[in-house]
């Protein structure tokens, strides 16, 4: 079952209109809905697609808003973003997601991924801060992935990119989130410190259907070969059926995310059915 705090939210309709809510009072209340613990994270398992293991988790974030109910982080982050407050949400998450992989990780390695926003991208504290919620965790640095979005990397100069380029010295790993979306230079790929791109679900979409969009089959084989060629591992969004995920491990693709494996849930839901219970 799930806990009694998850179900408490559920009761909202999640998919009501998001321009129903008034975005200043969300927006105003950002602050002290981080003051009140208002946000949680849920973990997606990350499957290695050669074995079915899992080999990692993203912390994605939610917040359960005492009127609204549960609301996405698309509902949010966006506002955040703007007003700045993505900086200590963005370190609440990290130091959250470390945290729990800390617990999970016992015994074995499980590594967690953290979305992080062009603003925190951006922000002097980028690097020292993540140093130290490694450190106080006691967490290798191997065991965190940083997610970036393409949009927020790509037509960044060299100086933009230092603190992500010691991070990824410092043995962290950097993903290019929705990779694909973008207008990306393939070339820019090789000025980027990232060791693995993540391919945006609206590419794998069309290899649910029978036969698969060869277009989309042509693209993931592409997008796979170059990847490898530059010692990039691809990891795969939204497989939602097994044809997918067939298709894609054929393809070459390296690990997989999706409905198909897992719904993103609650770490206590993750650490059952993953079968790393917290200590
Ligand atoms: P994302 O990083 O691309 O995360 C993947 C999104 O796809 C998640 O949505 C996840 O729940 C959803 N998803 C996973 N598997 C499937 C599938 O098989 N089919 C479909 N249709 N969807 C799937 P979610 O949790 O709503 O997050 C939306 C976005 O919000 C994320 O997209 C990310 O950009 C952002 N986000 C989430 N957590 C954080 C965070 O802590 N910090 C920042 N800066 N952004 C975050
Ligand atoms: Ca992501
Ligand atoms: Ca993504
Ligand atoms: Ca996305």
């Amino acid at each position: 079952a799930k806990d009694a705090g998850g179900n408490r939210y559920e009761l909202a309709d999640p998919d009501s209109d998001a321009r129903a809510i008034d975005r200043h009072s969300l927006t105003n209340h950002l602050p002290a809905a981080l003051e009140r613990d208002e946000f949680f994270l849920e973990y997606q398992p990350l499957i290695r697609m050669s074995d079915g293991h899992v080999d990692g988790a993203e912390a994605l974030v939610r917040w359960a808003h005492p009127v609204h109910g549960r609301l996405g982080p698309d509902r949010f982050i966006p506002l955040a973003e703007h007003t700045g407050l993505i900086v200590p949400l963005g370190r609440w998450v990290l130091e959250q997601a470390v945290r729990q992989a800390c617990d999970w990780a016992v015994g074995r390695t499980l590594r967690v991924n953290v979305n992080l926003s062009p603003r925190q991208l951006h922000h002097p504290d980028l690097v020292p801060d993540t140093i130290a919620v490694l450190e106080s965790a006691g967490v290798e640095p191997s065991s965190l992935c940083l997610e970036v979005t393409e949009s927020a990397l790509i037509g960044a100069d060299a100086d933009e990119l230092k603190p992500l380029w010691q991070l990824a010295e410092m043995g962290v790993d950097i993903a290019l989130d929705d990779f694909g979306t973008g207008y990306s230079n393939l070339a820019n790929l090789r000025k980027l410190p990232a060791t693995t791109l993540k391919l945006d679900r609206s590419f794998t979409q069309g290899l649910q259907r029978h036969p698969a969009d060869p277009v989309d089959v042509t693209f993931v084989e592409g997008i796979v070969s170059l990847a490898h060629a530059l010692g990039l591992a691809v990891t795969v969004e939204g497989v939602e059926t097994e044809h997918q995920a067939d298709q894609l491990r054929d393809l070459g693709c390296d690990t997989a995310q999706g409905w198909y494996y897992a719904r993103p849930a609650p770490a206590a839901e993750f650490g059952r059915d993953w079968g790393c219970p917290s200590p």
